[in-house]
């Protein structure tokens, strides 16, 4: 069994989320569940298992990667805030989920589930309309 995120065709990776793009340090992807409108994911460019295991620009970059995606979920999609989580205990190459949050909607005022028993699935064209507007407002 291979990497998540660094297998260029993850059964696994593949069944939960599109690539959109890649950043200076990492790859932003658009999970499929959109349970929270414009939920995304960014996994470093390369195998690294923690933050304190990157060298400082990768660290520089990586955070400015983060920063550039939530913005652009947020000018998108007009969340109230944006919830960042970084797990992996099985995943352990380094990824942040980048999960928006409105005020009176799921999960709002607690954290968010990694797994979510009712995902909100949209049609193929929804998905490829998320993922250019994100590549846009990126400049990709
Ligand atoms: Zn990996």
């Amino acid at each position: 069994m291979g990497c998540f995120y660094c297998d260029e065709h993850h059964e696994g990776r593949e069944a939960l989320m599109f690539e959109v793009g890649k950043m200076k340090a990492g790859t932003l992807y658009l999970f499929k569940d959109q349970a929270h409108k414009g939920r995304c994911a960014l996994a470093l460019g390369t195998h690294k298992k923690e933050l304190c295991e990157c060298t400082e620009q990768e660290r520089h970059d990586f955070a400015d990667d983060l920063a550039a995606a939530s913005g652009a979920v947020k000018k998108l999609w007009g969340c109230t805030k944006i919830n960042l989580g970084s797990y992996g205990d099985t995943n352990p190459h380094l990824h942040f989920h980048i999960v928006p949050k409105y005020e009176g909607g799921f999960e709002f005022g607690g954290s968010f589930a990694i797994g979510n028993d009712q995902p909100v699935f949209l049609g193929d064209e929804e998905y490829q309309e998320m993922i250019a507007a994100l590549k846009k407002e990126l400049g990709m």
